[in-house]
């Protein structure tokens, strides 16, 4: 770290789509050159399928991909174990054990920074450690690691702020195809940000929705009281902290009368989504709002895809009509 800067390399899939910002701007302040891996794209696709397990979820085979990518390319690689990141909630078990299993596909492969991320018990505890384990491991302590955590808070706090108020849908911003017709329709989409997110893998269903004339509402647009508070009428607590909040999204979007439908974009090989896409459906279904759940792998065809969604779209201006 003293005579040149650290490349570090921080794959862009799944939880990159809800950290991000601040593991970047983390250690950059800690003066390390961090290299975030290019979009998604068949390439890199390509390579996380052909090193993964077949039984891994497609995020996970396209977060190969990202690792693969950066590989030859970095000092070192940021693969945070994840196990949960709020009090008494928990991440998907997938991602816990992603530093060991890249360990194992990447041979030879650079070393992982592989921090533990704890936050179910004691969050500010599990907090403190996990910062002073990222910054310990490029060789950092002290007040240098305080200023670090503090511009990394400042930038993720101005982000999910920004998220929030993109009343438009974040991947119509990003895609520049903002609903035009005067009489666009709200539409939920809901579902992981790292499918919704990467317009290669999540094959840009915001974009193409908004680009049908539909106003997009995601998930990240609704403030988390919002959620907390549809997540009320649940009879029991759900304890992944993603599963709470797509299916609390969900019943929050049901509740409001003018939106007119919901899309479920979910993986192929997803446990925690086969329990959430299955209670957001049922609820759709008593309250009577239209509900399409769309399943993506690696072999999903397009074309289907968008003939699907303008299906979805007809029918929901139609009943608008009727
Ligand atoms: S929550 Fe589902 S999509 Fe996400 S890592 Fe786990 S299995 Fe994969």
């Amino acid at each position: 770290m003293k005579n040149k800067k650290w490349r570090l390399g921080v794959p862009r899939a799944l939880f990159y789509y809800y950290y991000g910002p601040w593991w970047e701007t983390f250690f950059e302040t800690l003066g390390a050159e961090v290299i975030v891996s290019p979009p998604t794209c068949r390439e890199i696709m390509d390579l996380g399928v052909s090193l993964a397990v077949a039984e891994a979820c497609l995020p996970v085979k396209v977060y190969y991909g990202h690792a693969a990518w950066l590989a030859p390319r970095v000092d070192t690689l940021f693969v945070p174990r994840l196990i949960s990141v709020e009090k008494k909630s928990f991440i998907c078990p997938k991602l816990m054990g992603l530093p060991d299993m890249l360990r194992a596909a990447l041979k030879p492969g650079p070393p992982i920074i592989d921090t533990t991320v704890n936050l179910a018990r004691r969050p500010e505890e599990g907090l403190a450690a996990a910062v002073q384990g990222m910054a310990g491991a490029l060789g950092v302590k002290g007040y240098r690691v305080d200023l670090a955590t503090a511009a990394a808070e400042a930038r993720y706090r101005t982000w999910t702020c920004k998220l929030q108020g993109d009343t438009t849908g974040l991947a119509a911003r990003n895609t520049g195809q903002v609903g035009e017709r005067r009489d666009a329709l709200p539409v939920g989409i809901i579902g992981h940000g790292y499918l919704l997110y990467d317009r290669y893998l999540g094959m840009d269903i915001p974009g193409k929705v908004a680009s049908l004339g539909g106003q997009v509402i995601l998930p990240e647009n609704l403030a988390p009281l919002q959620v907390e508070t549809a997540c009320r009428q649940l009879p029991k607590r759900l304890y992944w902290t993603l599963g709470r909040k797509i299916l609390g999204a969900a019943l929050h979007l049901m509740e409001q009368e003018n939106v007119a439908g919901l899309i479920h974009l979910t993986a192929f090989g997803c446990g925690p989504d086969s329990l959430v896409g299955d209670l957001a459906e049922r609820y759709a279904r008593r309250r009577g709002k239209p509900f399409l759940l769309l399943t993506l792998d690696e072999h999903t065809g397009e074309a289907g895809l968008n003939t699907r969604l303008e299906a979805f779209m007809d029918m929901l201006y139609r009943r608008r009509s009727a």
